[in-house]
């Protein structure tokens, strides 16, 4: 594997095997474990004298069930990407190289007689000990449940407190839940009841509910029933950050098997997940995209939270959208699948014009809270102390000083977009890709967010010599050193990719600010996504204005559904929350209708925008990407492509070939030639085409090449 085309193997006189099972075969001088996709039945000898013979058969059972098949079939086909590298998305490492399913057995923990009986106060000294001891106390937690806590584990098992419990993989049973269900407003009963109704049928809803409205509780009470049927459930989260503070309301209220699944797990432990899934003993599943291919032995909800967030596709390789193919997967298990978020996706609203999806509202939040006030702060002309303006400082003073919490908003992480020479005016940019490079103070380095390329501070300007390099614009680093100077006595703390790579501090900071102290938050767009921080009654967007003048048609979507769910962070405890948004142009139509009006606003009049300039989700998109070294080979390789399918295909609409916002990365020149169709079957006639035609020219083996379908990022 992977697997560019199918391959034609004999099986040895006796053996039988079924679609979906391991084999291993002889591949060249090489052996290589692959999968069985069909059985054709023998034909005669002549022909088939030249075929080799596979070598071993390794599962009894299908590894990839005929409905995972039929899912992964679609997904080749309907993504244009080689089945064997659609199959690894599947397969867990472990079992790719060719290991045993496992044996039938997972562990659990649990405490000791001795374990119950001893007080909290032994564990005193040991917080993270007391703090598992006491989760212990309400039940076994499996191995998946304790990932994460191995250090206290071990202490426990070693003071005889605790001790595994060899458990044999064995569908859950359901068990009364551990909390009652809190009441449901009108709103949340229709939509829990309307999910219920559909239970076992394949129905479609689309869950809009502004922040606060109780989606996850709409969520948790469509689940009760599904659980008591036997059948299991599947959450898909965009980010891994997500699922810890997701996995925690999901097991405070259901006694079953709860698993998480996401890329930062190792092999063994996605091997056991894979496996809990497959014998049925896994009841709830929550993870991100990848979690959809895992083999659910009785699958009987899906639901995709947070449906609008871009990072559901996945952006390299096999480019599919975790949206997408789940409702596909719920078509083919069948069951109904829930995409819920407060900022829906274009497209989803489009299907439910269609009449496709369901339309479940919750309009209200679900407490009494207010949705929060967004002002606008106009920049111009403003002394800006250290990119905030007076009137900014001083809100984040009162609020501060009323023992309240505030958070700060900025996209861009470093310390700064670049260095600049005060000489000269060279500028600090990367040397393989047309952009900048993002100081960053902490470890003095140069990095350059687009290929990742790193190196020290110059001394020196490129240019003209001169030492006097300075910072120039605002990345978080920055804004959470001058916060620092400005409000000594208070704590900041910063929320970026950079501030939580180390495994486990993501969890400390959210403990932290959970704490409800005084304090700043600093933070990208990682901040938006769902967390819940009672204590926050001011949020602060420090710069909008370069997302409003963007060339990409999706920017204004983007930022719409970023600054509702930004807002949506402010005043969700007792105190209500204002939203402040610095900006040059308070008067721009789009800040000012969500503002005025709201997301849905705003979506109605965007998707009208998007019917009349004829653009997704009115018109199908495939995007044909190409790199190279040479400058121009992508602009001649793409021109011809373009001339052949149009020449077939006159229906077909195209834009370029073209040069992306970023031109060069990592070294490459880019292009990029866009498909538009409204009609789907048509322009995956077209892409067929055209990928052949692209596969047979000797131009396309001098650059790289791929085909994006239902791109989202045109960057
Ligand atoms: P969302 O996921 O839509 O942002 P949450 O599910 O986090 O909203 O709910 C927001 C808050 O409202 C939570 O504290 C939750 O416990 C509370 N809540 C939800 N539904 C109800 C209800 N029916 N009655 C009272 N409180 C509710
Ligand atoms: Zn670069
Ligand atoms: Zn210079």
């Amino acid at each position: 594997m992977p697997l560019h085309q199918h391959f034609d193997y004999l099986l040895p006189p006796g053996v039988t095997t079924s679609p979906g099972c391991r084999v291993r075969v002889p591949f060249g001088k090489r052996e290589l474990i692959g999968i069985c996709w069909q059985l054709d039945p023998p034909v005669d000898t002549a022909s088939t004298y030249e075929l080799k013979t596979v070598l071993a058969v390794l599962d009894e059972h299908p590894v990839i069930g005929p409905q995972l098949q039929q899912l992964l079939s679609f997904a080749a086909d309907y993504y244009h990407h080689p089945l064997g590298e659609v199959l690894v998305s599947a397969l867990p490492a472990l079992l790719r190289e060719g290991k045993p399913v496992l044996g039938g057995h997972s562990r659990q923990l649990q405490l000791t007689e001795t374990g119950q009986q001893t007080s909290a106060d032994t564990l005193k000294r040991a917080a993270r000990q007391l703090a598992l001891w006491q989760r212990l106390q309400q039940g076994p937690l499996s191995e998946t449940e304790l990932s994460g806590d191995s250090a206290s584990v071990r202490a426990l098992v070693d003071k005889g407190l605790a001790q595994w419990q060899l458990l044999a993989f064995e569908p859950f049973t359901p068990l009364p839940e551990r909390q009652k269900a809190l009441a449901l407003n009108p709103a949340q009963a229709l939509a829990v009841t309307a999910i219920n109704q559909a239970g076992g049928t394949f129905q479609r809803f689309l869950l809009e509910g502004v922040t606060g409205s109780g989606k996850t509780e709409v969520y948790l009470q469509a689940i009760s029933p599904v659980l008591q049927q036997g059948q299991q459930v599947l959450v898909i989260v965009p980010e891994i950050g997500l699922t810890p503070q997701t996995l925690a309301r999901f097991a405070q209220r259901f006694a079953v098997p709860l698993q998480i699944w996401h890329s930062n797990m190792t092999d063994a432990e996605r091997l056991l997940a894979w496996q809990r899934s497959d014998s049925g003993e896994a009841a709830i599943t929550i993870g991100t995209r990848s979690a959809l291919f895992l083999p659910f032995r009785r699958l009987g909800l899906l639901i995709i939270d947070e449906e609008h967030d871009n990072s559901l596709k996945q952006q390299d390789g096999f480019r599919y959208h975790a949206r997408d193919l789940a409702v596909k997967r719920a078509a083919l298990t069948p069951c109904p699948v829930v995409l819920g978020s407060a900022t829906p996706s274009l497209e989803s609203l489009y299907n439910v014009q269609q009449g496709r999806f369901v339309h479940l509202q919750l309009p209200q939040r679900a407490t009494s809270q207010q949705v929060p006030r967004i002002e606008l702060l106009d920049l111009k002309q403003q002394v800006l102390k250290q990119g905030l303006a007076d009137g900014t400082i001083r809100q984040i003073e009162q609020r501060l000083g009323r023992g309240q919490q505030v958070m700060l908003f900025l996209n861009r992480r470093g310390f700064a977009p670049a260095l600049i020479c005060h000489e000269c005016g060279w500028l600090t940019e990367c040397l393989r890709c047309a952009a900048f490079t993002t100081y960053h103070k902490q470890s003095r380095m140069l990095v350059c967010h687009h290929c990742g390329a790193s190196r020290g501070v110059p001394h020196q300007c490129g240019q003209c010599g001169s030492t006097q390099l300075a910072p120039v614009g605002q990345g978080t680093e920055q804004l959470e050193e001058q916060l620092q100077q400005l409000f000594p006595q208070y704590p900041v703390r910063r929320l970026d990719r950079d501030s939580t790579r180390r495994k486990g501090s993501l969890e400390q900071l959210l403990q932290q600010i959970g704490s409800g102290e005084p304090a700043i938050i600093v933070g990208t767009q990682m901040l938006a996504k769902g967390h819940h921080f009672p204590n926050v009654s001011l949020v602060v967007i420090v710069d909008v204005d370069s997302a409003l003048y963007s060339s990409d048609f999706r920017a204004g979507e983007q930022l719409a559904q970023l600054l509702t769910q930004v807002a949506g962070r402010a005043g969700r405890g007792d105190i209500a929350g204002t939203v402040l948004l610095q900006t040059h142009y308070p008067g721009h139509p789009l800040l000012q209708d969500v503002i005025q009006n709201g997301y849905q606003s705003f979506a109605r009049s965007a998707l009208l925008e998007r019917q009349q300039t004829r653009l997704p989700p009115y018109q199908h998109l495939a995007l044909f990407r190409t790199e190279s070294f040479d400058s121009q080979d992508g602009l001649a390789f793409l021109s011809m492509l373009q001339q052949q399918v149009a020449a077939e295909f006159p229906q077909l609409q195209f834009l370029g070939p073209l040069q992306p916002p970023l031109e060069r990365k990592a070294g490459k020149y880019r292009w990029q030639l866009q498909l538009f169709s409204g009609d789907r079957k048509l322009l995956h006639q077209a892409l067929q085409q055209l990928l052949l035609n692209a596969r047979q020219s000797p131009l396309g083996r001098k650059l790289k090449w791929q085909l994006d379908v239902d791109a989202l990022d045109l960057s």
